[in-house]
């Protein structure tokens, strides 16, 4: 740390807000307070258009405030309900009465932005209109994301009475707010196909002045976008499928002297005992180990023991007992308990260090291929023995940050897990993986077995049961006891003269578009890229109607309808207004990444850059806040572990984060590519006291740059997926004290830190634990790691790294030089006096 770095104040002097060493550059804070795009007064339809996400659980929460604004209320840039959430904005061109209705409507009628966000809310209504600004046109869903008790439930429907759901001939779109009724109610015509039909005698209902049905008040999916049908005999092929949970566990000797086997074992009980797996009496559970072979456990609640059955000969692996692998819970807690208790104490002197993983899975399979379920792959090593074992050899660290890296993200041979995916998915078994080895794994060949069948990826390098137990045991939990849908198969309809051009997400799309998810969940988000039908003009509104079938743990089978609509325009402000920030950017990465594997990272980034030069010579031209937003989250995405072009990310960490943002929701998205910071030094007293849900407010979110700090700081930063807290070299003694209990800086141990913070009892201890709190309820998953920095140690480079607008390891530009690359020219201004002088002196002695 060399020459006056932070700007401190003098040795002792009052912390507060950071003075600027050098000012930071104009232009930057002139294009945040450029005022907000036109809306239309008089229409009440604002930027915040949307239903707000419940506070703790959307966006809007979760938002990285990043204090961009001189309101007091500034909140994250994109975040629905915020500058740049785009929104249904009437605009000055001339909106005829039609369209005010129809907005009107849309403010009403369309599914909430916690389950439905598209990049943009006017969408350009020819292929002209749409060149001149070349943003990706997409939805991001999360058909089953968790809602705040204070928001309102999806309503449930029931068509009994009517003796069948009332969907298009044609088209087969379920009827729903937006379809238009004729002939006095006796007809309607389908929004998404134009398809005129009978209603059925028994949905009969006439028509007020308006040529609205007189009931729709009455009817949830006549004025909600987002219903559930509760689904008829003619929706199952079988009886519901109960909850099944297959437990595949490695009980390799790195297994056990990591502590991998006992925070499985740990985790599975405490969310057994819990009693909060979802499904009651039903739930199915099994146990499976594995090392070089596999065990299988007899677990008949008629035995005095589980039995243990090992099987060797993986070439031709066959199941030692046709029943009593998969037992009802219920009735065999005990066994299991009993099981998973003594399975330290079976392997604890293990030296067998092999994996058979692939077979493994194979051999699940056999045992749960006729019911289907959840399985469950807890993986310590390579797969290297048995069915799809994989070569340690392929890694290369000297391939890092070149073209050739993609050849470590692509996986191994023929693809055999994909394969054996294929073979998973049709009988409803989903495959959720926890990886915690030591050493390269080939993350890239194992994870299409868990993204083909919609499972997840969670993963821990160099795992150790002292510093990774809550994070992994949070997160198993969690997996076990979220909502869940069974069985699952969603299709997602656009209107006339659209068409579906990309699925993106944790999926296998089954014939033409038929996407299958043999287990869905709550934090399950899919993106799908939509295009103009060629030589078709759209309808001036465009419908985008996704419906999911699943069974719920309780065994009833449901349908999940979202409706989603907008109006088209040729207006090219109305749709630069209606950008929604977040959303595009998580279009935008979902694009890149697509790049970046099939031909090569370098190819990906410049897909980036290519979008960013767009938005920014836009924004030359019209300016609104999106066009003022994206480019700092296209420069966090060009900077982070995601796509940066540096050797410091191994390729199972690089598979790793691709796979997550691949299912990733729009605010968790946003967070990593842009995180939050924040000072809790001098945090507010309004952190003191939580309210009677136990939120308290989170202090000011300050600017990603150093600028933002002081060496008597302490800072908290997180972008979604860890908490870093950074603490300056002079900070004030009675911090140290009162939250670590040691009396110097050079005292605290960051190793053990994060056990001590908020443990301490006195006040400023609890205020600190209660903003730590506040942040990773507002990430319900994964959970979020503290980790705890002294200024000066080594590892205080990832904190950097995450300061996106100064220069870091990922990108050497700081955020005023990479808009001036992009083509971004002042307007009215002279050039930023303060970006010449960054240049001269970097920011905190020295770029990362
Ligand atoms: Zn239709």
């Amino acid at each position: 740390m060399a020459g006056p770095p932070l700007g401190a104040p003098p040795m002792g002097g009052p912390p507060g807000p950071a003075p600027a060493s050098v000012p930071p550059p104009p232009t930057v804070d002139q294009m945040r307070t450029t005022p907000a795009a036109s809306t239309f007064p008089g229409t009440g339809m604002g930027a915040a258009a949307h239903t707000e996400p419940p506070a703790a659980f959307g966006a809007a929460a979760t938002a990285q405030a990043r204090g961009l604004y001189p309101q007091a209320d500034a909140s994250v840039p994109g975040a629905p309900g915020a500058p740049g959430h785009g929104g249904m904005q009437p605009t000055s061109t001339g909106q005829d009465a039609y369209s005010a209705q129809f907005l009107r409507d849309v403010e009403t009628f369309n599914s909430p932005a916690h389950f439905v966000r598209c990049s943009v809310s006017r969408l350009p209504n020819s292929a002209s209109a749409k060149q001149r600004l070349n943003i990706p046109l997409g939805v991001v869903l999360q058909p089953l994301a968790p809602l705040a008790p204070d928001v309102e439930q999806v309503p449930s429907v029931n068509f009994g009475a009517v003796g069948t759901i009332v969907r298009c001939k044609q088209c087969r779109t379920y009827v729903n707010p937006f379809v238009q009724w004729e002939a006095n109610g006796r007809r309607w015509n389908c929004n998404l196909c134009g398809f005129s039909q009978l209603t059925p005698d028994t949905y009969y209902a006439s028509l007020d002045e308006s040529g609205k049905r007189m009931d729709r008040f009455q009817r949830a999916e006549l004025h909600k976008g987002a219903v559930e049908y509760i689904a008829p005999g003619e929706y199952m092929v079988r009886p519901p499928q109960p909850p099944v949970f297959m437990f595949v566990i490695d009980v390799s000797y790195t297994s056990v002297v990591t502590g991998l086997l006992n925070t499985v074992v740990a985790s599975i009980k405490e969310a057994i005992q819990s009693g909060s797996i979802p499904g009651g009496q039903r739930v199915q559970v099994g146990i499976i180990t594995f090392d070089t072979s596999l065990h299988f456990y007899n677990l008949n609640s008629n035995l005095s023991q589980p039995q243990m059955l090992v099987v060797s000969d993986l070439e031709d692996l066959f199941l030692p007992l046709p029943d009593d692998i998969l037992v009802p819970l219920a009735e065999s807690e005990a066994a299991i308990l009993n099981l998973l208790d003594s399975l330290p104490s079976i392997f604890g002197e293990t030296k067998v260090n092999e994996s058979c993983l692939g077979s493994a899975v194979r051999g699940a399979f056999m045992a749960m291929k006729h019911i289907g379920g959840k399985l469950l792959v807890f993986g310590a090593c390579i797969p290297s023995v048995g069915e799809l074992a994989l070569k340690s050899t392929r890694d290369n660290p000297r391939l890092l940050g070149t073209d050739r890296e993609v050849e470590l993200l692509r996986p191994a041979g023929n693809d055999g897990y994909k394969q054996l995916a294929q073979e998973l998915t049709p009988a409803q078994i989903s495959v959720e993986l926890f990886l915690a080895p030591q050493a390269y794994m080939d993350l890239a060949s194992i994870c299409p077995l868990a993204k083909y069948t919609g499972g997840d990826v969670h993963y821990y390098p160099q795992f150790n049961i002292n510093t990774c137990f809550v994070k992994f045991k949070s997160e198993l939990v969690h997996v076990l006891t979220r909502y869940m849908g069974w069985e699952a198969v969603m299709r997602v309809r656009v209107s006339r003269g659209w068409k579906i051009t990309k699925f993106d997400g944790h999926l296998f799309i089954r014939g033409q578009d038929l996407l299958v998810v043999p287990n869905c969940h709550s934090d399950q988000t899919f993106a799908i890229q939509i295009d103009m039908d060629d030589n078709v003009t759209p309808d001036p509104v465009l419908y985008v109607q996704s419906a999911l079938l699943y069974t719920n743990s309780e065994g009833e089978r449901r349908i999940r309808v979202h409706t989603w609509a907008a109006l088209t325009t040729p207006n090219f402000n109305d749709i630069i207004g209606s950008i929604d920030v977040q959303a595009s950017a998580a279009m935008m990465s979902h694009q890149a990444m697509d790049q970046s594997i099939k031909t090569n990272q370098t190819e990906g980034r410049n897909k980036l850059n290519s979008f960013c030069q767009q938005v920014v010579q836009a924004g030359n031209v019209c300016q609104t806040e999106a066009l003022q937003y994206l480019p700092l989250y296209i420069m966090g995405m060009l900077k982070s572990a995601a796509f940066r072009a540096t050797n410091d990310i191994s390729a199972d960490l690089r598979t790793y984060i691709m796979m997550r943002l691949e299912t990733l929701s729009v605010s968790q998205t946003a967070a990593f590519f842009n995180p939050r910071l924040m000072a809790i030094h001098n945090a507010p007293e309004t952190c003191q006291t939580p309210d009677e849900h136990g939120r308290v407010q989170l202090p000011e979110m300050l600017n990603l740059t150093s600028e933002s700090m002081t060496q008597d700081g302490v800072y908290l930063l997180e972008d979604g997926e860890s908490v870093y807290m950074w603490i300056g070299r002079s900070v004030d003694t009675s911090f140290v004290q009162a939250v670590f209990g040691v009396s110097s800086f050079e005292q605290i141990d960051t190793n053990s830190a994060e056990s001590v913070v908020g443990t301490r009892g006195d006040p400023l201890s609890t205020k600190i634990a209660n903003i730590l709190r506040q942040v990773r309820l507002e990430r319900p998953t994964p959970y979020m790691q503290l980790h705890v920095i002294r200024q000066g140690e080594p590892k205080e480079n990832k904190f950097f790294a995450a300061l996106i607008e100064d220069r870091t390891i990922g990108l050497q530009s700081t955020y005023m030089e990479f808009l001036t690359r992009m083509g971004y020219r002042p307007q009215q201004q002279a050039p930023p006096a303060g970006a010449g002088m960054m240049a001269a002196a970097p920011p905190m002695g020295g770029s990362y």
